[in-house]
């Protein structure tokens, strides 16, 4: 079976001046339908970059310039306007961090899920409340009649982001792109809100491909993580597999820098060094600067990404003759 979204060599690059400077490289991924996939890495990783580059919400100053993708069976390659315009809120819709920056805040919340339905399934007024209320309860939102009349500055951000995901899930799309979204959240809505989202998943179908720099968060909702890191994806695997058997050196700090269960606040261990900014990327593996393992190899030539088993690729020089080019 075609996968729902496919992304094929995708490379975007940001322009400066008349040079282009590539933020993402050779980057390709599945989401199946119904599946739960997580993106993971520190900030200038290019997760968000790429989470854009699927809503076609790219910023200005950069361009898919090689490759591009397929949403259920549709090539997006152009970037137009019209190209996306039948396609995002009703089969890709994509939450964030900050939902009071999505939402009018001069409209009733209620309201504002229901325009969602007028303006990409045509239907009637009366029918876009319908729509809205219904699925302000299914998002586990109470006293919906009263809510819908509710502006959003009345509601906590706990419920602001459930008004975001009714919003997001009204026109039932296909897949939900998830940007950091319970980020900003304190401890116990966020695993509310990641309760939520693994629910929606399951009742409703929506593949979600869900974007976060913690390993923890994603374990709680995603079957599978890529992880990237300067611009490459480096391991991509099932969320177990990259938990217990990680590979990438990367993924292995990624881990270690994770607070163990049941212990909070921050993480006693970071990685080192930071990841290299744009205009500073060699030839060589960018992560040779902060890898443990590297060797002179690493510096010079980089590594490839390689299938060691078939749900399992790794972009990293240990790996390369256990695995197979992909
Ligand atoms: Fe480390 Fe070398 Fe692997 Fe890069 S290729 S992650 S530097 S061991
Ligand atoms: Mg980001």
């Amino acid at each position: 079976a075609s996968a729902l979204l496919e992304i094929e060599n995708m490379e975007v690059a940001f322009m400066l001046g008349n040079k282009a400077y590539p933020a993402l490289q050779q980057i390709s991924f599945k989401v199946g339908e119904k599946e739960t996939v997580g993106i993971v890495g520190e900030s200038g990783c290019g997760k968000s970059l790429t989470s854009l580059s699927v809503m076609g919400l790219l910023p200005e100053t950069a361009a898919i310039t090689k490759g591009g993708m397929t949403l259920d069976g549709k090539p997006l390659a152009s970037g137009s306007a019209q190209e996306w315009s039948g396609v995002r809120g009703k089969l890709v819709s994509m939450i964030f961090q900050n939902p009071m920056s999505a939402l009018n805040p001069l409209m009733p919340v209620g309201k504002q899920i229901a325009e969602m339905t007028r303006t990409h399934l045509g239907v009637s007024k009366q029918e876009g409340k319908r729509l809205a209320l219904d699925m302000m309860g299914r998002v586990g939102l109470s006293r919906v009649d009263r809510l819908y009349d509710d502006y959003p500055h009345q509601l906590s951000g706990g419920m602001m982001q459930r008004i975001m995901i009714a919003m997001a899930l009204v026109c039932s799309p296909k897949l939900l792109i998830a940007d950091e979204p319970t980020t900003a959240l304190d401890v116990t809505i966020q695993a509310q809100i990641l309760d939520l989202l693994r629910d929606m998943n399951r009742e409703l179908g929506t593949a979600i491909l869900f974007i976060s720099h913690d390993l923890g968060v994603i374990r709680e909702v995603c079957d599978r993580v890529i992880v990237m890191y300067a611009g490459y994806i480096v391991e991509d695997a099932p969320v177990g597999d990259i938990l217990e058997r990680p590979k990438h050196p990367y993924t292995a700090g990624l881990l270690q820098a994770l607070p163990s269960v049941g212990k909070r606040g921050r993480p006693l261990y970071t990685i080192p060094g930071r990841v290299p900014p744009l205009a500073d990327r060699g030839t060589g593996c960018p992560f040779a600067g902060r890898c443990p393992s590297a060797t002179d190899l690493c510096e010079a030539v980089a590594p490839e990404l390689t299938e060691t088993s078939p749900d399992h690729r790794v972009r990293c020089h240990l790996y390369a003759d256990g695995g197979r080019a992909v």
